[in-house]
């Protein structure tokens, strides 16, 4: 992770780069090799209907949502969304984003702490793959307290399906709710003015239903998370993308993508690169010049 300095509307923050992880379940010797991220899990290509759901969440330690932040996170969301729907247009990619969102009453939020107070030591202080576990707890969890609000529908008195108590459960039931074949689960946490992470989770193999857990309303940071899930990869250094002279050439050949380090920038300033396009299923080869990035360094989780 990367620490630096930002003046933002004359306030001083520092922040650490939503240096977004993508993480396998279980511990060992891998080599990078992004490709496991395509067409996989419940986030398969980015193409036709596509369901993006978020839970605004308040951990202890994260600053509590006010009915002011969730309101300005939805906006952020939907640019993000409209934003992925227009780099589909342009490329001839068909592309229908529902959004849709747990808040209860009065703009009520999901409460649980993070394992270990915020993202980025729930994720590293037990070590890497302990925390991953943990944080799919905590996520099961919250999956649990949404799915127990929902009214399931009865047949003769009996519910036909029930309430969902996980993420998975959550999930077919959204997919079956919203007659989609992908759903990219988002868990809000509201860290303005505090330093931690965006991760996506899971989103290399299919042990575990893949999610987000977002710091920061950004759309350029809500965007490049969402493409992770649908098996887009970092452009820039990461905990998995560590060959500087991979980084160097992606760094030259797609300056722009939206896969590239993108805190705090505006996003229409980002593209979605041939690679990218790739990874997530919106062009059906690669070019031979790109393929070098499709692997990394072999890191031990
Ligand atoms: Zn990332």
């Amino acid at each position: 992770m990367i620490e630096k300095k930002k003046s933002m509307k004359g306030v001083i923050r520092i922040s650490i780069v939503a240096a977004i992880l993508m993480i396998l379940p279980g511990s060992s010797l891998q080599r990078i090799d992004y490709r496991k991220g395509m067409n996989n899990n419940v986030c398969k290509s980015l193409k036709d209907n596509v369901l993006v759901y978020y839970i605004f969440v308040d951990s202890q330690e994260t600053t509590p949502w006010t009915e002011f932040d969730i309101k300005s996170t939805i906006d952020s969301l939907t640019l993000a969304i409209r934003w992925l729907e227009n780099q589909a247009r342009t490329y001839g990619v068909s592309l229908n984003i529902i959004q849709d969102y747990y808040i209860g009453a009065d703009y009520t939020t999901i409460k649980k702490p993070l394992p270990m107070g915020n993202v980025v030591n729930s994720l590293n202080i037990p070590g890497f793959a302990k925390g991953v576990k943990e944080l799919n707890s905590w996520a099961d969890g919250i999956a649990k307290r949404a799915g127990i609000t929902f009214n399931i529908s009865e047949k003769d008195g009996i519910p036909e399906i029930k309430n969902p108590r996980n993420k998975e459960r959550l999930v077919a039931y959204l997919r079956d709710e919203k007659q989609v074949e992908s759903v990219a689960l988002l868990f809000m946490v509201n860290n303005y003015f505090k330093n931690d992470i965006s991760v996506a989770l899971n989103n290399m193999g299919n042990e575990d239903v893949e999610f987000a857990i977002l710091s920061y309303k950004y759309p350029s940071v809500i965007a490049h998370n969402i493409l992770h899930l649908f098996g887009a990869a970092d452009l820039y250094k990461s905990e998995f993308r560590r060959n500087e002279r991979k980084i160097a050439m992606a760094g030259q050949f797609f300056p722009k993508d939206i896969m590239q380090d993108n805190d705090f920038m505006n996003i229409k300033n980002f593209e979605i690169g041939e690679y990218t396009r790739y990874l997530v299923g919106w062009s059906p080869e690669l070019d031979s010049r790109y393929a070098s990035l499709l692997l990394d360094k072999i890191v031990y989780f």
